[in-house]
C-alpha cells in the first residue's frame, strides 16, 4: 500500500515537472506558430527591404546583449553571441551555391559549431555575469567562429574537402541538408536540453532548447531563401523575451515562495480601484518553527502557506508582503463578500498536516525510509496556523497605505483574541476557530 502511494507521488512529480516544462515551452511554441508567417511575409518584401531586414538579426542580438548585461544574464548572453556570430557567417562567407567546396566545408564546420557550443552552454549553471566568469566562457565561442571565419576568408576550406569525413557528407534525411554527424550533435544538444530544463525548469533553458532546435530547422532547411533571417531572429526574439520576464521576475516575484511581492503589491493597489478589500495575513507563532526545526523548516512552512492560500483564495491575489506576513487582494468585493473567503484560507491552513523533515534527514530515501522503521513511529507533522486580518477600502481611506494600515489592526486584534481567526475592521463577525493554534 505504501510502495503504491510512493510510486503515485513519484507519479504526481512527473506529471508536475511534465506540466511545468510544457508551460515554460509555451512561449517559444507560440513563436514557432509564428515564423511561418514571419517567413511568408518575408517573401513579399521588396529587395531594398530585405537588405535592410537583414540587419534585424543583428540588432535584435545587440538588444539582447546590452539586457543581459543590465540584467546580470551570463548564460543568455552567450546564447545570444553564439546565434549572432552564426549569423554573421552565414551572412558574410555562406550567400552561394553549397555545391562550391568551401561553402560545403564551411556550412559542415557550423551544422557542428553550434549545436556542440549550445551543448556547453545548456550545463552552464544558473549565475549572473561577472567579467571573471565571461573571460573564461566568451573566447571559447569567440574562438570557434573566428577559425571558420579566418579559414574562409584565407580561402584554405576548399582544399579540405577531400578530408571530409563520411558523416558530413551523408545526409541524415532525404531532402534535409543536415549531415549524419550534424544531426547526432544536434540531437545531443536537443537531449542535453530537454533533461536540463525538465530538471533544471528555467525560462532560460526553454528558450536554448528551442534555439538548438530552431538552427536544427534553418540548417536542414538551408537551400531555403532567408532562412537564416528568420530562424536567428525567431530565437532572438524568444531570448530577448526570457530576458525580459526573468528580469520582471527578479522585481516582482518572490524567490522563497513564487507569490508576487510587496512591488507588485503596490502596482495592483494603484490600480485597484475605490472598491477593493484588503486581507494581512501573519503565520502564528512562526518563530517557534525557527527555533526548534531550523530555518529552512521555516522556509518549509513558508512555501506550504503560500501554495495553500493560492489554492484556497478564491477570487484573491496573493502576495508575499515580507517575512512570515501576506496580503490577499480582493478586487471588487467588500468585507462581507471577503470574509468567509478568508476564513477558507485560514481553515485550509489550519487543516493542513505539515509534515517535518529532519534537519539529520538523509537524502537517498531508501535510507531515510530504513532508519524511520528503526526509530519507529513519529510525530512528524505540525500544525500551522494564521491570523487574518481584513479591511475594505472606504472613502475614508486617503490611499492604500491607510487599508493596509486598518487591516493591519485588524490583524494585530486577531493576535490579541487568541489567533488563529479572522477579523474585519468593518464587519463585526469574527469566525470561532474550529481549532486553537499550539503554542
Ligand atoms: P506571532 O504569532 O505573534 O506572529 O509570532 P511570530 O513568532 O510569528 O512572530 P515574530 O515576529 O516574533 O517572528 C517572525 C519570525 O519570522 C522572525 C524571523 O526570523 C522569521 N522570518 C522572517 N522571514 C523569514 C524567512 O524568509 N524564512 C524563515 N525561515 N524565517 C523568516
Ligand atoms: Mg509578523
Ligand atoms: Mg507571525
Amino acid at each position: 500500500m505504501l510502495g503504491c502511494w510512493h510510486r503515485f507521488r513519484g507519479f504526481g512529480l512527473l506529471q508536475y515537472n511534465l506540466l511545468k516544462t510544457l508551460k515554460l515551452l509555451l512561449p517559444a511554441l507560440a513563436l514557432a506558430l509564428l515564423s511561418p508567417l514571419f517567413y511568408g511575409w518575408l517573401q513579399e518584401f521588396d529587395y531594398a527591404l530585405l537588405k535592410l531586414l537583414g540587419h534585424l538579426p543583428t540588432l535584435l542580438a545587440v538588444i539582447s546583449l546590452l539586457l543581459c548585461i543590465s540584467f546580470n544574464q551570463g548564460r543568455l548572453l552567450l546564447a545570444t553571441v553564439n546565434l549572432l556570430l552564426l549569423y554573421l557567417v552565414i551572412q558574410h562567407q555562406l550567400q552561394s551555391s553549397l555545391n562550391i567546396p568551401s561553402n560545403f566545408v564551411l556550412f559542415s564546420l557550423l551544422s557542428l559549431l553550434f549545436p556542440a557550443l549550445q551543448i556547453l552552454i545548456s550545463f552552464l549553471p544558473e549565475r549572473g555575469l561577472s567579467m571573471r566568469w565571461l573571460a573564461r566562457r566568451l573566447p571559447i565561442i569567440v574562438a570557434g567562429y573566428l577559425f571558420c571565419w579566418l579559414a574562409a576568408v584565407n580561402n584554405l576550406l576548399s582544399d579540405w574537402i577531400s578530408s571530409l569525413p563520411v558523416g558530413l557528407i551523408q545526409l541524415a534525411f532525404e531532402n534535409w541538408l543536415i549531415s549524419q554527424w550534424a544531426a547526432f550533435v544536434f540531437l545531443l544538444a536537443g537531449l542535453a536540453g530537454s533533461l536540463i530544463l525538465y530538471f533544471r525548469g528555467t525560462l532560460a533553458d526553454a528558450a536554448l532548447l528551442t534555439a538548438s532546435l530552431g538552427c536544427a530547422i534553418m540548417i536542414s532547411l538551408f537551400n531555403l531563401p532567408y532562412i537564416s533571417l528568420t530562424a536567428v531572429s525567431v530565437c532572438l526574439l524568444l531570448i530577448l523575451f526570457t530576458i525580459l520576464f526573468n528580469s520582471y521576475s527578479m522585481a516582482f516575484i518572490d524567490e522563497l515562495t513564487q507569490l508576487p511581492g510587496r512591488r507588485a503589491l503596490e502596482n495592483t493597489l494603484s490600480s485597484a480601484g475605490r472598491r477593493y478589500t484588503l486581507a494581512m495575513v501573519d503565520v502564528d507563532h512562526f518563530k517557534k518553527f525557527n527555533d526548534t526545526y531550523g530555518h529552512d523548516v521555516g522556509d518549509q512552512v513558508l512555501r506550504m502557506v503560500a501554495s495553500q492560500m493560492k489554492k484556497a483564495a478564491k477570487g484573491a491575489s496573493v502576495y508575499r508582503y515580507g517575512g512570515e506576513e501576506f496580503t490577499l487582494v480582493f478586487r471588487g468585493m467588500d468585507e462581507a463578500t471577503a470574509l468567509p473567503i478568508a476564513d477558507k484560507v485560514r481553515q485550509a491552513i489550519a487543516d493542513y498536516p505539515m509534515r517535518i523533515r529532519d534537519k539529520d534527514r538523509p537524502d537517498d530515501e531508501k535510507q531515510g525510509r530504513k532508519k524511520r522503521k528503526k526509530r519507529g513511529p513519529t510525530k512528524d507533522t505540525e500544525q500551522v496556523c494564521i491570523s487574518i486580518g481584513l479591511c475594505q477600502k472606504t472613502d475614508q481611506h486617503k490611499d492604500s497605505q491607510m487599508v493596509i494600515k486598518q487591516a493591519d489592526e485588524a490583524l494585530y486584534m486577531a493576535k490579541q483574541q487568541g489567533r488563529n481567526r479572522c477579523i474585519a475592521s468593518h464587519t463585526k463577525s469574527p469566525r470561532k476557530p474550529k481549532v486553537t493554534a499550539t503554542a
